[in-house]
Parts: C-alpha cells; sequence; structure tokens
C-alpha cells in the first residue's frame, strides 16, 4: 500500500494556503501589525492603508464599489448576514415575509432560512430537475407580491452545477425583489461582473480560494437597506464591528488575483477533470451527476450503485486520498445529501457518491492513481454486497 502518499482532491471543503499568499500576509504578523483604527501613527496607517487596498482590489475584480464589500469571518457568515438583514429590512417595511431559494442550497443558507421560516417567514424552494439546475421561468411562477428576497447560490459545492445567475437577477428586479446569491464555490473560479450581472448581494470565502480559513466577504449594492452584523466600535462602516482581519484581507484579495489570472491552471483542471469523468464511467453501474456543460471545470460528482459512500471514502482514505461524499449513511441520518436527492435520483444511486473537486496542484499522474484506487475500492465493497451478488447471480442464469 502506498501509506505515504497523499492525494488531496477535496478543494471544495477547503484548499492548501498558497505559498504566496502567505508571503503577502506575513509582514502583517510582524512588522505592519498595527490597529488599522489606530491610524495617528504609521504602522496603524500602514495597517488600514493594506485593508484599504485589498477591499479596493477585491471590489475591481468582483465590477463593483470598494464600499460595498464588507469583510467577514468566511462564507456562513456572509450567508447569514445577507439573507437574515434583508429579510429583516423587509419586514420592518412591512413589505412581506416570503423567499425563493433552490433546492440545492448550502446548509449555511438553508439552516439560515430555516431559522426564518421559524419566526413566521415562508420559503419556496426552486427545484433543480435532473441536471441540477433551476429554471428561470419556475422563478417567475414562484414570485408572489410578498416575494422580499430570491436567494440562488451561484455553482454548487456538491456537484459543481452553475445557475443562470444573470436571467435570475433580472426577473427578480423585475418584480423589485433583492437577488442575493451565495458565490463562495464560484468566486475565483469563473468570470463574476456584480454589477453586469445585476447582483444586489454576494458572499464569498477565502479558503475555498487558498487563503486560512476565517476571511470573507459581504457585497452588497450601496442603497440597498441593511442592518448591522455587530455593534461595537464602527469598523467596515460601522456595518460590523471588531478589530478587523489585516492579513486575512490581504490574503483574500492576493489569493482571487492568483485564482483568476490562472487560466492555464484552470484548462489543466478541465482536462484533468474530463479525464477522470471518462474513466470513472467505465466503472459499470457508474453515471455522473449533474450537468457536465454549466459546470465548474473543478468538480466531477460520480455515483457507483451497490456500494455506499462513505465505505468508498474511507477506502479511499486508506491509499491516501483525500475526497468526499454527499452519501450519509452511518452519521446522524440514513438520507443521502439533498442535493443529490433534490437531482430525483433513486435512492441505490444516491446512496454511493463520491465528490472530487480539484485545484491547479493536482496532476494527471493523481488521477490515474485516482482510477486506480478508486476502480479497485469499488470492485472490493461491491464483493460485500449481497445485492451485487443478486444481480451477478441473475445475469449467469440469463446467459
Ligand atoms: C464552504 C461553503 C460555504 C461556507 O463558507 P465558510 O467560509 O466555510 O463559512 C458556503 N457556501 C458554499 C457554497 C460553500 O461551498
Amino acid at each position: 500500500m502506498d501509506a505515504e502518499r497523499l492525494v488531496y482532491v477535496d478543494n471544495a471543503a477547503t484548499t492548501k494556503v498558497s505559498k504566496s499568499v502567505i508571503d503577502a500576509m506575513m509582514p502583517y504578523f510582524h512588522t505592519h501589525y498595527g490597529n488599522p483604527s489606530s491610524e495617528l501613527y504609521g504602522m496603524g496607517r500602514e495597517a488600514r492603508v493594506a485593508l484599504e487596498k485589498a477591499r479596493l482590489g477585491i471590489s475591481e475584480m468582483l465590477g463593483c464599489e470598494p464600499g460595498e464589500v464588507f469583510f467577514t469571518s468566511g462564507g456562513t457568515e456572509a450567508d447569514n448576514w445577507a439573507i437574515k438583514g434583508i429579510a429583516e429590512s423587509a419586514k420592518k417595511a412591512g413589505k412581506g415575509n416570503h423567499i425563493i431559494t433552490s433546492k440545492i442550497e448550502h446548509h449555511a443558507v438553508l439552516h439560515t432560512l430555516e431559522r426564518l421560516e421559524k419566526q413566521g417567514f415562508e420559503i419556496s424552494y426552486l427545484d433543480v430537475y435532473d441536471n441540477g439546475i433551476v429554471r428561470a421561468e419556475d422563478l417567475e411562477k414562484a414570485i408572489k407580491p410578498e416575494t422580499i428576497l430570491v436567494t440562488v447560490m451561484f455553482a454548487n459545492n456538491e456537484i459543481g452545477t452553475i445557475q443562470p445567475i444573470k436571467e435570475l437577477a433580472e426577473i427578480s428586479h423585475k418584480h423589485k425583489i433583492p437577488f442575493f446569491t451565495d458565490a463562495v464555490q464560484a468566486v475565483g473560479k469563473l468570470d463574476i461582473n456584480i454589477k453586469e450581472l445585476g447582483i444586489d448581494a454576494l458572499a464569498l470565502s477565502g479558503h475555498k480560494l487558498h487563503t486560512p480559513k476565517g476571511i470573507g466577504a459581504l457585497y452588497v449594492r450601496k442603497g440597498l437597506k441593511f442592518p448591522n452584523l455587530i455593534e461595537g466600535g464602527g469598523q467596515e462602516k460601522g456595518r460590523r464591528s471588531g478589530t478587523e482581519n489585516v492579513a486575512g484581507a490581504v490574503a483574500l484579495e492576493v489569493a482571487l488575483r492568483e485564482s483568476l489570472g490562472d487560466k492555464e491552471g484552470r484548462e489543466k483542471v478541465r482536462a484533468m477533470r474530463d479525464y477522470l469523468a471518462e474513466n470513472l464511467s467505465k466503472i459499470p453501474y457508474s453515471r455522473i451527476n449533474g450537468d457536465m456543460k454549466n459546470r465548474l471545470v473543478e468538480n466531477l460528482n460520480v455515483a457507483f450503485e451497490f456500494i455506499e459512500g462513505e465505505g468508498l471514502i474511507m477506502l479511499l482514505d486508506m491509499v491516501g486520498i483525500c475526497a468526499s461524499t454527499g452519501s450519509a449513511c452511518s452519521t446522524s441520518s440514513l438520507e443521502p445529501s439533498h442535493v443529490l436527492r433534490a437531482l430525483g435520483l433513486p435512492h441505490e444511486i444516491c446512496h454511493g457518491s463520491l465528490r472530487i473537486s480539484l485545484s491547479s496542484e493536482n496532476t494527471m499522474e493523481e488521477m490515474d492513481y485516482i482510477i486506480e484506487k478508486v476502480t479497485w475500492a469499488v470492485g472490493r465493497l461491491r464483493s460485500m454486497s449481497p445485492l451485487y451478488e443478486k444481480l451477478l447471480e441473475s445475469q449467469k442464469t440469463e446467459q
């Protein structure tokens, strides 16, 4: 067994911090470690300049104003802030209590909406059909006079499908409803121009883009009514008080720039992903989950019949492969992930899913290793499956 080997293909869960990001952060730990609010002396001003430079860079790359970018601790916080904030403002203004989302949102969105539901909001969930993509006409149909928010994620974290954001935002605006998107999986991977797309609020996170964990941002369109998240010393224009994570903000800017600039890396990732897809589909009784065209190049999600996803992940871990599954069987619930269920897949297919999420650090040679080991692991798990045995028996008798 290749015990010392490590192949990390779970970049949708988190990423390795890149060397250049660490280098960019370092001065803000050792040299320019001042508090950005201590602007009376040089060291504080240096921190303030770095923070605002990061904000400006991020806003330019995303096509919005620096004053519209608020740093947060990550994607979850940005999702909570946007959704609860917009809902609270609308409720105060007596505008209504209906929110529209999709069936495949991240839990940071879904659980926030469940909380709002308990507080009297009504939530509608748009279908994603078998390809994992919402249909604009369904949004049009779901809108009511009481609708106060549409929140649909940019790209999905499990199956990588990309939603028709521009169309969804246009329909929302036609009805004067703000449009929020959880873009944690999309920022840095897709060319996003917030103003061109007509997005009113957008969440992003650094650690999916090779920064350390604990930094993210929320874009909020100027003029959109929005309550403060945290009261205190008035940082982030009083919206989110607390001494800023200067090194984190610097990291986010650098990581975003690197990610967007690495077109070559993206093409390499696409080639690796397509190679994996082609070869893993050769395993009998397998299928790819989610649309292959409108999809992040980093993502592959394959289901194998007659196995349990968790068993597969454990076997792959034994040979140094870090991947993930949407099939929870032995943990808290017996249900596979809400995303796979939303695709309308039969249970026996949902249960054996494998998510592989690549980065440009992966290599083609690693893809061969993955193909070899997944083939081995699926075979081994199937050899223990009574259902698979039955299938083989029935095939024998037919011949
Ligand atoms: C990871 C992720 C989040 C949560 O972001 P954190 O920075 O880990 O809090 C939210 N939405 C999506 C789609 C994600 O992939």
